[in-house]
């Protein structure tokens, strides 16, 4: 039990299960490879064990922590800046590597908001059933909207499992430690926020035709004329499943609708 931590203190709605694990802290740290002119963004300081490493090699470190009193005693540790409040909701300052044992609850949406700023490599630690729905190949049960949302805009590899005896108190579930590389768009997509309600959309049908998937599709995004796509897809195309399909296919198909969608918008103005 870390000092000044009380067992019953910590917080199941935080994901507060501290790391207790010496090498397994060195390891995450030896995965980023932290050079002494960069600045590190950790989401989630907690009992600072993981924050006290990286204090010592990075150049400036910035510490987001929901928790205020854990916010205020990670204050103590000399140099590092803390910014107390819910990651999804404060403004990240410029960070070259992100280096995190993220709370688990937020995993998705901080993923997302961490890959709308420039860094050259996360290592963050997840849940492992979420990261293996990151990593997921198609056509396999955890191939998932995540997945290809991921595979649009980064690189993720898994580099090691942790065991619960690692934490904390020990969490009921398995973790993992993961590299997480932004890259520039690795297919094309013509409109973004399209794109991520698209997939969203079809996953909704993962497991139905294309066929149909793509009429629930375009009930949901307000694409009148799915027809003419559906029309131009060959028979194969429409018995294949979106679980089935690789993440340049699925942007190939929300990019056919996002023009059916634009075109009936432009009808629709004219006089
Ligand atoms: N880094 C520490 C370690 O490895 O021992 C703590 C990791 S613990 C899994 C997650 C930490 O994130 C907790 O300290 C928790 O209070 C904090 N946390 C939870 N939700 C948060 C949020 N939305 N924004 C910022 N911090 C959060």
């Amino acid at each position: 039990m870390p000092r000044g931590i009380d067992r019953s203190s910590h917080k199941v709605k935080w994901g507060q299960h501290f790391l207790i694990d010496d090498q397994i802290i060195e390891k995450i740290v030896s995965y980023a490879d932290i050079t002494p002119t960069e600045t590190i963004l950790e989401i989630g300081g907690g009992t600072g064990n993981l924050t006290r490493k990286l204090a010592q090699l990075c150049y400036r470190l910035v510490v987001v922590e929901a928790d205020r009193q854990l916010a205020q005693k990670l204050c103590s540790i000399p140099g590092i800046d803390v910014l107390h409040g819910d990651a999804l909701r404060v403004e990240f300052p410029p960070f070259d590597k992100t280096v995190s044992n993220l709370p688990y609850q937020i995993s998705s949406e901080v993923t997302f908001k961490l890959l709308k700023h420039p860094f050259t490599c996360g290592v963050l630690m997840y849940q492992k059933e979420f990261a293996q729905r990151m990593v997921a190949a198609p056509g396999t049960k955890d191939y998932s909207r995540l997945t290809v949302c991921l595979s649009y805009m980064s690189r993720v590899k898994v580099l090691a499992r942790v065991p619960n005896t690692a934490f904390n108190p020990r969490p009921a579930v398995d973790s993992v430690i993961v590299k997480l590389v932004p890259t520039k768009p690795r297919f094309e997509v013509l409109n973004d926020v399209f794109f991520h309600s698209f997939v969203r959309a079809l996953f909704t049908q993962r497991r139905k035709t294309l066929r149909a998937a793509l009429l629930v599709a375009a009930q949901l995004l307000d694409v009148q004329a799915m027809d003419q796509l559906i029309a131009k897809l060959p028979q194969h195309w429409l018995v294949r499943r979106p679980y089935e399909l690789s993440p340049e296919e699925i942007a190939t198909l929300s990019n056919d609708s996002f023009e059916l969608h634009e075109a009936q918008k432009t009808r629709v103005q004219q006089p």
